[in-house]
């Protein structure tokens, strides 16, 4: 089934201008003039105007946690809720945290991951691999996991999915060998658990305690440690949801040493 989108402008990396879109199927087939769309398009075609609005290419969220159990409680969203509210905003990808949890192996966790998404999506989907229980059995996974198509992993400095810091260390040896990518969660989990059994000592256990007992520099301190573990590895990293300018400096003071760092930002983490 061909559909053109007709007099809408199109908005692209490079700019945005005003065109037809043919779309056959599920694919954008051609881009153009309404005289160029008209001639690609043949047969059954069906035409929708769209004049006055703006046609983005299909959104990417690669940082999604559906349906996950951690710190006690589960997230507000399985796949069928959160992949229907991403097509509503123009997310037509999401990408969620698959979750190897202590005494599973990854190939669990990834099956455990499919049983909550398969048959319940609205977008397109594909998982990241959190690692959580490390070990040699764990290690050998990795090779099955790439062929699998997961490229791309995520460790947790703080948290019931914690890794310490050796861990991180011989998972980013992995990854270098095996050609994967990690995205942490960076947090001085041991800074932040004193702070949080001050404030509870206190009977400060309000929202308002939240920043006191997760200051910047617990997240600085752990970007630093996670960059200088990467740079003797020589492995690219992503510091996912960075939230603060502190954990920023450290950042580009690791770039500025030669090393390749990714950043996303966001303002709630987990
Ligand atoms: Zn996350």
């Amino acid at each position: 089934m061909k559909q053109i989108l007709r007099g809408g402008t199109v908005v692209t990396g490079s700019g945005s201008f005003q065109a037809d879109v043919l779309i056959d199927g599920e694919k954008v087939a051609a881009v153009g003039t309404g005289e160029e769309i008209g001639k690609l398009a043949q047969g059954d075609t069906a035409v929708e105007d769209v004049r006055g609005c703006l046609l983005f290419p299909g959104f990417i969220d690669a940082h999604t946690h559906f349906d996950l159990h951690v710190a006690g409680t589960v997230t507000a969203d399985d796949f069928e809720t959160g992949t229907r509210a991403a097509v509503r905003g123009g997310t037509t990808t999401i990408v969620d945290f698959g979750t190897q949890y202590a005494g599973e192996s990854l190939a669990e966790g990834l099956k455990n991951w499919h049983e909550k998404a398969d048959g319940k999506c609205s977008c397109d989907y594909g998982f990241h691999m959190s690692i959580s229980d490390w070990n040699p059995s764990v290690s050998r996974e990795l090779d099955d996991m790439m062929e699998a198509g997961i490229t791309s992993f995520k460790l947790y400095m703080t948290y019931d999915t914690q890794v310490d810091d050796r861990t991180i260390f011989e998972i980013l040896r992995r990854l270098k060998e095996v050609g994967g990518i990690t995205g942490v969660h960076c947090e001085n989990s041991g800074m932040i658990a004193a702070l949080q059994a001050e404030a509870k000592a206190q009977g400060k256990m309000g929202v308002s305690s939240h920043p006191a007992t997760r200051p910047a520099a617990a997240e600085a301190e752990a970007i630093d440690r996670l960059l200088r573990l990467a740079e003797v590895v020589d492995i690219p990293v992503i510091v996912v949801h960075l939230t603060c300018r502190e954990g920023y400096e450290v950042i580009m003071e690791a770039r500025r040493r030669g090393q390749k760092v990714y950043a996303e930002t966001c303002l709630s983490i987990c």
